[in-house]
């Protein structure tokens, strides 16, 4: 008999109270009563993980890496012992397990941990013995057996590697919204839910700020062909599915819409205008783990040039620590901040063979008079950096200028 194994995964709003755990359990149990072997993964209750957080920033200002691990990891455990009682209630036999338990070995880079492995010997062994198994998302455990995160959102990657692991048929992701929407639907009230996205589409949108999808968790998915199914755990309306390739994906040229709010920028004055100079800033950075993301240096004059770049904010503090030692150093200028700008995206496969997309944005943009600080392309995406203010109403301007509306066809 071929065995069907489901991963399903449930966020925090979908686990947020004792109604919604016994919802949740339910939905489980019919999952598992239909027919199938059912590995459940769980988030923290609504907001607990953000308020951990608080709480260690209430007892310090530099938390250990390590300690906050120990720390976050508690959310999660509450989760998957109270979802396992509720589905007790309801006559099926369940079991829950930390990471460290079923073996999710992770490096041992704390509060955002990569995976290396995955044992899923218990998870087969409790299957076998027709128990539904619940899984603490967002947590795994380092070769010294300290406990490890993944990253925000990164229940969203156990789920997907568990999948991959289990060779699970699908791996459904529960959530607050209906799917993947061509723009954040609290945002944008006309944004419509795809019915399908590509791996490529997802994983840009991912991480370029739609927070439906844990980006990393995606880069797993495409890499494994894990197909995933976003959906609501409040309704049974088919969500979106996740997949290697769509039906009529050369003729979508604009998928989603994303914006990012947690952008700085920073601007370097008077850089000396000599090789060199960029290579020292941006290499320094990068051996302090900052990761910088778009760049611009000015046209040069009297020798000397402007040049900016983006970080995400929790980084500003070390990044502009290293970028004034190293200006001093080369004989730049002024180190500035801008913590007031927002990165606005589009993003579609359907770039790559058609022309006048980056035009059509920024006429939108232009018409509105929302003034363009900074751009950056790849293949499938367009980036603007703006003013925060008109971020909201940037990407309700841009939605509709290519068409995604709900009664309005893509184009
Ligand atoms: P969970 O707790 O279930 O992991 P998240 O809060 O991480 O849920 O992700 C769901 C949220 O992502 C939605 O409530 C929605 O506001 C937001 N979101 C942002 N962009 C999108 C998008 N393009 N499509 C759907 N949801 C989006
Ligand atoms: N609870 C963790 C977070 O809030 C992980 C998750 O929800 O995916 O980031
Ligand atoms: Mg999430």
């Amino acid at each position: 008999m071929t065995r069907r194994i489901i991963v399903q995964k449930y966020g925090g709003s979908s686990v947020a109270n004792p109604e919604r755990i016994q919802r949740v359990a339910q939905r489980v149990v019919e999952t598992k009563r239909r027919g199938r072997e059912v590995v459940v993964v769980v988030s923290a209750l609504g907001d607990t993980t953000d308020e951990l957080i608080d709480l260690a920033y209430q007892v310090t200002h530099q938390p250990s890496e390590r300690e906050l691990d120990m720390l976050l990891a508690t959310g999660e455990q509450m989760s998957v012992a109270l979802l396992a009682m509720a589905i007790h209630t309801m006559g099926e036999d369940a079991v829950s397990f930390t990471g460290a338990q079923v073996g999710i070995l992770t490096d041992g880079t704390h509060t955002k941990a990569r995976l290396v492995d995955i044992n899923a010997k218990r998870i087969v062994e409790e299957l076998a013995k027709s128990r539904i198994v619940i899984v603490a998302g967002f947590q795994g455990v380092n070769l010294n057996q300290d406990i490890t995160t993944l990253g925000r959102g990164g229940s969203d990657l156990t789920a997907v590697a568990l999948a991959e692991a289990l060779k699970a048929e699908v791996c459904e992701i529960f959530t607050d919204v209906e799917g993947v929407y061509t723009a954040d639907p609290r945002l944008v009230p006309q944004a419509r839910k795809l019915d399908t996205i590509s791996y490529d589409e997802m994983l840009e949108m991912a991480s370029l700020g739609a927070q439906v999808m844990q980006a990393r968790s995606i880069f797993v998915a495409k890499r494994f062909e894990v197909p995933i199914h976003v959906r609501s755990s409040f309704s049974l309306r088919e969500g979106t599915m996740i997949t290697k390739t769509v039906k009529a994906m050369e003729d979508i040229v604009v998928s989603g819409v994303t914006l990012q709010k947690d952008e700085a920028k920073v601007t370097v004055r008077d850089v000396p205008d000599k090789p060199g100079m960029a290579a020292q800033i941006f290499g320094e950075l990068a051996t302090n783990g900052v990761n910088v993301d778009m760049i611009v240096q000015n046209v040069s004059r009297e020798g000397a040039t402007d040049l900016s770049f983006t970080v995400v904010k929790g980084d500003l503090p070390v990044t502009l620590r290293i970028t004034r030692r190293v200006a001093s150093r080369i004989g730049a200028g002024e180190v500035t901040t801008d913590e007031g700008v927002a990165k606005l995206s589009i993003v579609g496969i359907g770039m790559r063979s058609h022309s006048g997309v980056a035009a059509r944005m920024f006429e939108a943009m232009a018409r509105e008079r929302i003034n363009i600080e900074m751009i950056s392309t790849s293949e499938i995406k367009i980036s603007c950096v703006i003013r925060r203010q008109h971020a909201d109403r940037a990407v309700r301007v841009i939605h509709h200028a290519f068409g995604l509306g709900r009664r309005a066809r893509r184009r």
